[in-house]
């Protein structure tokens, strides 16, 4: 009997890893067409002011509307297209994609607004990144300090010279630097006072159930005081709550940003609210 069992689980086995396979390979395939066939896209989130709930930058973030699987979140491809090398050419078309939007926002003469970029490690680490930054920025026409870009804790730590050689280069651009889920990864504070960065932005699993979970209040107002010492700027992530959104004006927290303020919607329907409602 277990035997059989055995046998039957190392099929079933077999052609579980099969198609999961099959699957990847599928996306990898897919993945290679999507840009030439229009299929990415960006979705954008605004980020407020807790002062004065004035929107003050938005971040890009990439869609990937598929002909026959529908719409893949982007944590479900993007460690493919870092794998396979595709990150290198779609990520230099959200750059430009991005500084785009930013800039159109501009020559309607609306208030600016900082445009956010993720970047991923595979394209930190390419030695075409800064000629794509700089084509992106000539290409659209939207100054240096317009666009900032976002880096994790691990993308830092990995090779810590290179790392600093390469935000410092993008620093003397103009262009501001943030680091992202900042709390999740290993980078200690020794090393952080060395990255030459502007902001960090609070991971969204610290602003959990928040004000009742205790250590995340506790985790989340020190590095709040933590970035004010290091002359940094906080945005919290993932608000969803009125709740949360009262503790962290309470600490002095800079900017705030989840779905209690907007989920991220295309271009044209952002661009809809924020014509009718600049200042918010
Ligand atoms: P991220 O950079 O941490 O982006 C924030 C994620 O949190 C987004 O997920 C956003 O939709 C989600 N979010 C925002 N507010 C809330 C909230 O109030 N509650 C909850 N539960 N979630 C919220 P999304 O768009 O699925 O992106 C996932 C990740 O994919 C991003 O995490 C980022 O790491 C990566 N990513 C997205 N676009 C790009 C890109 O253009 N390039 C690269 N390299 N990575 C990207
Ligand atoms: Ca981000
Ligand atoms: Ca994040
Ligand atoms: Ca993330």
């Amino acid at each position: 009997h277990a035997k059989q069992l055995g046998r039957n689980t190392f099929a079933f086995y077999e052609t579980y890893m099969d198609e999961k396979a099959q699957h990847i390979l599928s996306i990898e395939h897919d993945l290679r067409n999507a840009l030439a066939s229009n299929q990415l896209s960006l979705a954008y989130q605004p980020q407020v002011n807790a002062q004065d709930g004035r929107i003050s930058a938005i971040e890009a973030l990439l869609r990937w509307q598929h002909p026959t699987r529908g719409a893949i979140p982007p944590d479900d491809f993007i460690p493919y297209a870092e794998e396979t090398g595709a990150i290198i050419p779609i990520g230099r078309w959200v750059l430009l994609e991005a500084c785009n939007a930013a800039k159109q926002l501009q020559a309607e003469g609306l208030p600016h607004l900082k445009v956010c970029v993720n970047l991923s490690a595979r394209q930190f680490d390419h030695p075409d990144l800064i000629e794509h930054i700089k084509e992106a920025l000539a290409t659209s026409g939207l100054a240096p300090h317009w666009l900032e870009l976002e880096i994790t804790e691990s993308m830092l730590m990995r090779d810590m010279q290179y790392a600093i050689d390469t935000l410092n280069r993008i620093k003397m651009m103009g262009i501001s630097l943030a680091i992202d889920d900042f709390g999740t990864g290993y980078s200690s504070l020794s090393h952080l006072k060395k990255m030459p960065v502007d902001l960090l932005k609070v991971d969204r699993s610290f602003l959990h159930d928040i004000p009742k979970d205790k250590d995340n209040i506790a985790i989340t107002s020190t590095i709040i005081a933590m970035a004010r010492q290091l002359g940094l700027s906080v945005v919290a992530e993932g608000v969803e709550t009125k709740e949360q959104m009262r503790f962290l004006q309470d600490i002095d927290c800079t900017l705030m940003q989840g779905f209690l303020f907007s989920r991220p919607i295309d271009f044209e329907t952002f661009k809809a609210h924020y014509k009718a409602c600049p200042f918010h």
